[in-house]
């Protein structure tokens, strides 16, 4: 087909049904659409700009950064230009219609799972942000021309199923977008509307957004430009010339969230390296967090000029919560992309900016350990990340962490520090136990000692718990060790008694490991006061927990590790066992009795019974007896 036609083409389906929902189902915050589009526009203006530091040629003398609100109240349209990279033919058909690009899906399925009002939100954290345009027009028309054309091309749509494009006329580089506003939506041909919608939701937008207003009356009138974005760049004021109410605007409209931030993180480094840095720390992780693939890193500023949206050298993934821009002069204006990838400074920026969102989440714990526990419950699981993945940091980032125990009420909390410090004599590590959930945990037999003696345990419960927990290894010199691998040790006389039961009970133990061949091992326990039996990894196995997570995600059904079955020489259960050896070791009851036993212990850790009718048949048989 020729560049001189008019194609028609359809969008994506996966696009049609996102722009069918931007058109009936969003009605609130519609003014965002002006934000999305601006955020290209300034996106586009940093594109051209980050290319011409290479080659100069390519901006033709137009280095005049500009975005321009102009409205046309007759036809009812509001357009948004600017002198940015713009696109040719074949970008505008892959930008604005073909491509559905990674997010939508996760854009789609959010979208169900988010209540109406928020719903807006997820259009900037989405990057679907061109599409918002449709929720005040019913037409859309995109001229643009690239970088290097002669000609330009228009792109137009009404949002429902076809765009089309066709050649046009355009002065210079760059893209206009025109929206033929619905009716209902005649407010944002109004200025003192667009005004208003720029402050609230673009005024910290580098490159001026321009708009002409007339100014006086009759004879007298002019036209002027007037500036709509104060364009303040708020990291390289000084700390205390900020306000609250600047951070939040700032941090808004950089994270696409409607909250407020809940720690600021503003400060310049000065000496060998120069830098400035303004981060947030957000109360709740973003959609994007959640379902889609989040960004790592802040943007990359170089004396004002934005270099990268964002830097993944700046910050390491597990705090890819953090938002905010990184100012360093001492950077290269023509630095390119593959440069930052090992850049020694980066890295020390990166370690300075790690160690002060680490200060900060400590200051507001000890400050507002509310917010903290609330912001802990939405980022915690992503911090922990680090646990596995920063080796020089892991003690950092365990400090922060926090943890119900055996001795903490449901949904509060201890620290590793607070436990630490309430450990009673005699105990030397730090246990933790991973599980489903609290009420699991506290049901594991292996826990019976740990309350009998008075000591603690942490319960993890997280879903990443077991991937990246053991990977601490130790706090402050203590190790860290499973709970239901490591007893406590009993004291004196009760190790004594232990040894004899051991001695007595040997040729049983020996006997019922025969039976049991699926089983490690069958032993004494140390660990048990209440239940009969549980059952316990070998040190090289997994716990039970993992052992279910694994199986889920390999799918297979190779067989669990090995396990070892323990008896509590205490328990009634236990001692009729013994009698029954005592009476005649070949009595079959043995081998039914100790299944039965085993039974209870897959229950009691909450795992599943591989033949559930098996228990079922020999609980019978019990029950039978007894008529
Ligand atoms: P996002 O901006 O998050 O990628 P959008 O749907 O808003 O998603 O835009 C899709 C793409 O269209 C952009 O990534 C960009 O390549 C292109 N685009 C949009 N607006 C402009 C513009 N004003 N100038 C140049 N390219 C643009």
């Amino acid at each position: 087909m020729s560049d001189s036609t008019v194609e028609k083409r359809e969008f994506k389906s996966e696009l049609k049904q996102i722009l069918s929902i931007i058109t009936h189902s969003l009605y609130s915050h519609k003014e965002i659409f002006l934000r999305e589009l601006l955020s290209n526009a300034s996106d586009a203006i940093d594109k051209i700009r980050f290319n011409s530091l290479e080659n100069e040629g390519l901006l033709g003398g137009d280095r005049d950064w500009k975005i321009k609100l102009a409205v046309d109240e007759a036809a009812a349209t509001l357009t948004v230009s600017d002198n940015g990279v713009g696109m040719d033919r074949e970008a505008i058909i892959e930008h604005l219609g073909t491509i559905a690009r990674s997010g939508t899906r996760e854009f789609l399925e959010s979208l169900g799972k988010t209540d109406a009002p928020k719903r807006p939100e997820l259009i900037g954290q989405f990057g679907v942000g061109f599409y918002s345009a449709f929720m005040v027009a019913d037409k859309v028309s995109v001229v643009s021309r690239g970088v290097g054309e002669t000609a330009a091309v228009r792109w137009t749509s009404d949002g429902l199923g076809e765009f089309t494009v066709e050649p046009a006329e355009r002065a210079g580089r760059g893209t206009d977008v025109i929206l033929h506003l619905k009716a209902e939506e005649a407010e944002f041909l109004q200025s003192w509307r667009l005004r208003a919608v720029v402050k609230q939701f673009s005024d910290f937008i580098e490159h001026p957004i321009v708009m002409d207003v007339e100014k006086g009356e009759g004879e007298t009138k002019t036209t002027e430009e007037e500036t709509l974005n104060s364009r303040k760049a708020l990291w390289l004021r000084s700390k205390a010339d900020v306000t609250p109410e600047e951070h939040r605007a700032f941090y808004q409209q950089i994270s696409g969230d409607f909250e407020a931030p809940a720690k600021v993180i503003h400060y310049a480094a000065e000496g060998a390296l120069e830098f400035k840095a303004l981060l947030y720390i957000p109360k709740q992780k973003s959609y994007e967090m959640q379902f889609g693939e989040a960004k790592v890193g802040p943007r990359l500023y170089i004396n004002r000029v934005q270099i990268m949206d964002h830097c993944e050298q700046l910050l390491p993934p597990y705090l890819r919560f953090v938002k905010g821009v990184v100012d360093c002069p001492d950077l290269p204006l023509n630095v390119s992309r593959e440069l930052l990838q090992h850049n020694p400074l980066l890295e020390k920026i990166q370690k300075s900016l790690v160690k002060n969102v680490f200060q900060a989440l400590e200051d507001l714990k000890t400050s507002d350990y509310d917010a903290y526990v609330t912001l802990f419950g939405e980022l915690g699981p992503i911090l922990k990340e680090g646990l596995g993945r920063d080796w020089a940091n892991k003690e950092a980032i365990a400090k922060l962490l926090l943890f119900e125990s055996l001795q903490t009420e449901k949904g509060k909390f201890t620290t590793l520090a607070q436990y630490l410090e309430a450990m009673p004599e005699g105990q030397t590590d730090i246990y933790f136990m991973i599980g489903e959930d609290r009420p699991a945990l506290e049901h594991a037999p292996a826990l019976e000692a740990f309350r009998k003696k008075g000591w603690d345990v942490l319960l993890l419960t997280d879903p990443i718990d077991p991937f990246v927990f053991p990977m601490l290894m130790e706090f402050q010199g203590k190790a860290l060790k499973p709970a239901d691998r490591h007893a406590p040790e009993l004291p004196a006389e009760d190790q004594k008694k232990g040894e004899e039961a051991a001695a007595a009970f040997q040729p049983l133990l020996t006997l019922l490991s025969e039976k049991l061949p699926e089983l490690r091992e069958v032993r004494l326990s140390k660990r048990l006061t209440d239940s009969a039996a549980c059952l316990v990894a070998a040190d090289d196995g997994l716990d039970a927990h993992t052992e279910r997570i694994l199986a889920k995600l390999r799918k297979s059904d190779e067989g669990p590790s090995p396990r070892i079955l323990e008896l509590n020489p205490e328990h009634p259960a236990v001692q009729a066992l013994k009698a029954i050896h005592a009476a005649d070791p070949a009595d079959p009851r043995l081998e039914n009795h100790l299944r039965l036993l085993h039974a209870e212990a897959v229950l009691a850790e909450g795992s599943r019974l591989a033949d559930p009718s098996d228990l079922i048949r020999r609980i019978n048989g019990l029950l039978a007896k007894d008529v």
